[in-house]
């Protein structure tokens, strides 16, 4: 599988803003933010999208979940609320080919994630 990225922030061949790191995971600030709070939460196991999760796995994506948690209740805004959003391919915008959960939070954060606009298309 092809090195992205992630691989490199994860063998800190370039630098990244990192805010947790575990044995089965690493979280960082997005370099581009969406909102005021906004992290990536991506496992060191190399996995390009969603549709390459397989059973064995299911520990370490369980994992993403708990640490976005535990992140949010470390950094207060569990209570005010978050999301958390996994992109799949092309059409949700998946630009890097390791999977990783975005953090958002510290705005109220629209839903749903499409508008009138593009509904009528
Ligand atoms: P996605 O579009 O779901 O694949 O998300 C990829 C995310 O990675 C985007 O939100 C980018 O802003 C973010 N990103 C790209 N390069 C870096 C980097 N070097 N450090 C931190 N975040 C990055």
């Amino acid at each position: 599988m092809a090195e992205t990225l992630f691989s490199k922030i994860i063998n800190r061949e370039i630098p990244a803003d990192i805010v947790h790191e575990d044995e089965l995971c690493l979280a960082f600030k997005d370099v581009n933010p969406q909102a005021p709070v906004h992290l990536l939460i991506i496992p060191k196991k190399q996995i390009a999208t969603i549709n390459d999760i397989e059973p064995e796995d299911r520990e370490v994506v369980g994992h993403l979940f708990l640490v976005a948690s535990k992140l949010a209740k470390d950094m207060g805004f569990d209570d005010d609320g978050y999301r958390v959003v996994m992109n799949c391919n092309e059409q949700a915008g998946q630009t890097v080919f390791h999977i990783h959960l975005h953090l958002l939070a510290g705005k109220p954060l629209g839903w749903p994630p499409y508008t009138d606009r593009q509904k009528q298309a």
